[in-house]
């Protein structure tokens, strides 16, 4: 990655935070109110955290991601958002040194959705943030094996496949999490999570340039 993570992942944790209410609104529909709180919350936490740390390492800032979100609040995100950017960072430091700079992006997607996958065990069509990343993981795959791959050009398929797949959400009835309870009134109402997902990746894309 030559663009600058550190830069990246702090301009989403400020989006992240200027998105608390509309977060907090889509939870209100599906849940119990909190996801913009909490993701304001640990993002805030991110925010300060990556504001102190000496290393520019990119698989460094992404643990330190990881661990802040794992501690800063409980509920579904924490957890999940967590392990995703953990996952992300080993993906990058075991990536075989012959892979291009887009390929480990993209390895590194493909780490956050398999670890939501296995931390919540939520499938595509379940009305999760999983219907969010791993279209985007699949887009990030396709993208980095184009000629003209670059981070920036994997990164803003994966943010496009994980709007339309949050968009998409609209049209399924919760299967999984809080919001199943409600059953049939979940349809029409966009996932909090799934909208997470899209907004973090929409960032890291805008600022990869
Ligand atoms: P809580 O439901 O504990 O209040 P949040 O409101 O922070 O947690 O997060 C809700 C979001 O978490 C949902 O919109 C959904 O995207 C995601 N989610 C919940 N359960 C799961 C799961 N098992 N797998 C993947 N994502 C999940
Ligand atoms: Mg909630
Ligand atoms: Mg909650």
């Amino acid at each position: 990655m030559s663009w600058d993570l550190k830069e990246a992942l702090l301009h989403a944790s400020k989006n992240v935070q200027s998105a608390r209410d509309q977060l907090c609104d889509l939870d209100a529909a599906l849940g119990d109110g909190d996801h913009g709180t909490s993701m304001a919350r640990s993002f805030a936490a991110v925010e300060r955290e990556l504001s102190s740390t000496e290393s520019n390492e990119p698989a460094d800032l992404l643990e330190l991601v990881g661990n802040t979100v794992l501690n800063a609040v409980g509920g579904a995100m924490g957890p999940l958002f967590g392990s995703a950017f953990l996952s992300s960072s080993t993906a990058l430091r075991n990536a075989d040194p012959s892979l291009s700079s887009p390929e480990r992006t993209a390895a590194a997607i493909a780490a956050a959705a398999n670890a939501i996958q296995r931390r919540g065990k939520a499938s595509v069509g379940d009305k999760t943030m999983v219907d969010a990343i791993v279209p985007a993981a699949e887009a990030a795959a396709t993208a980095a094996g184009q000629p003209d791959a670059t981070s920036a050009t994997v990164l803003r398929a994966a943010a496009e496949a994980a709007a339309a797949g949050t968009e998409h959400t609209k049209e399924l009835i919760a299967r999984i999490g809080r919001a199943s309870r409600l059953g049939e009134r979940t349809l029409g109402h966009q996932d909090p999570g799934a909208t997470s997902i899209t907004l973090v990746l929409e960032s890291l894309a805008a600022s990869a340039g």
